[in-house]
């Protein structure tokens, strides 16, 4: 029999007990980080945990693969759940304490509560994904309210879903400062995802056309580019034209609306969406046209 695992950081399931944990560091003048995540933890989420363990006194992290945040045939039963590797690297990141909550104490019989975010939601994933964004802000706004965080951190990589949630916060007046870090690459380029362990070998050669594709965005834009439907048209050729990749979108928009544009201004970015094979990937990176590097 194997040996039983002993976390090397402490968790906590239950909101009443998650809380009082935290109320005992907040007496103590502690200031509160907070990192919500899928598990299938990787360098781009322990990048959150040391960005939080940087800033703050007592660092939290969620793990909790969210139902709700699922289409009907996206991958919530096959997603990857490791969470024993996940309590090893929480805590090497630095980690205070790691919530790790069930279905059934997220959404208790009777559950029937969800906050959307109209416009931003609508556009891009969400044209695709129709119900992720609310599954993800619903998720969201109990992560925040159990936790009380002073500063909750969230990658670039999903770049659609941090505008959301900082406008949530916003119009919901959660008093929470939200911090956005950047996206952590693999050496040749790929964004780190718990999806990629889905792709095949000839997948994650294919899925770099993303990666390549916002380069070639960003180089073009830096050299003065000023027709973007032409470079988009450019980048979506680069990522059809690339076997085993299905293109969703390639396109450039206001950085705050997510609005397109159609001419460079100095906050935009490029957001790509690909399925190699079965699996749906997505890529950004924030661009200006005033880049004098
Ligand atoms: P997930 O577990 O996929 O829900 O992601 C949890 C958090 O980690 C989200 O805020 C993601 O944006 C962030 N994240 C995921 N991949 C990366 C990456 N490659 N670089 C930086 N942050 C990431």
């Amino acid at each position: 029999m194997p040996d039983p695992f002993t976390s090397p950081v402490e968790t906590v399931a239950e909101i009443p007990a998650l809380r009082k944990l935290v109320e005992a560091e907040r007496k103590q003048n502690a200031s509160i980080g907070f990192v919500p995540t899928m598990g299938a933890l990787h360098a781009g989420h322990m990048s959150l945990i040391e960005a939080a363990h940087r800033d703050c006194d007592f660092v939290v992290v969620s793990i909790f693969v969210n139902p709700t945040q699922f289409g009907p045939n996206e991958d919530f039963e096959k997603y990857p759940r490791v969470v024993e590797q996940d309590l090893v690297k929480c805590h090497e990141a630095g980690a205070d304490l790691v919530w790790l909550p069930t279905t059934e104490i997220m959404y208790p019989k009777n559950f029937s509560t969800c906050v959307t975010v109209k416009m931003l939601s609508q556009v891009l994933e969400g044209k695709t994904r129709p119900d992720h964004f609310e599954g993800v802000t619903s998720v969201v706004t109990k992560l925040l309210l159990c936790s009380l965080p002073d500063i909750a951190y969230f990658g670039a990589k999903d770049y659609q879903q941090q505008a959301i949630i900082r406008r949530m916060c916003l119009d919901l007046n959660i008093p929470v400062e939200i911090k956005t870090c950047p996206i952590v690459r693999d050496t040749d380029g790929l964004a780190l995802s718990s999806r990629n362990a889905y792709l095949s070998e000839a997948e994650r050669e294919s899925a770099l056309s993303l990666s390549r594709a916002l380069k070639l965005a960003e180089e073009r834009i830096h050299a003065g580019e000023t027709d973007l439907n032409q470079l988009t048209a450019e980048m979506q050729q680069l990522i059809s034209t690339t076997p085993l990749l299905k293109l969703d979108y390639a396109t450039i928009v206001d950085a705050g609306t997510l609005e397109e544009i159609s001419a460079p201004q100095p906050d935009m970015v490029a957001l790509v969406a690909a399925y190699a094979g079965a699996t749906r990937l997505i890529d950004n990176c924030l661009l200006s046209a005033d880049a004098t590097d």
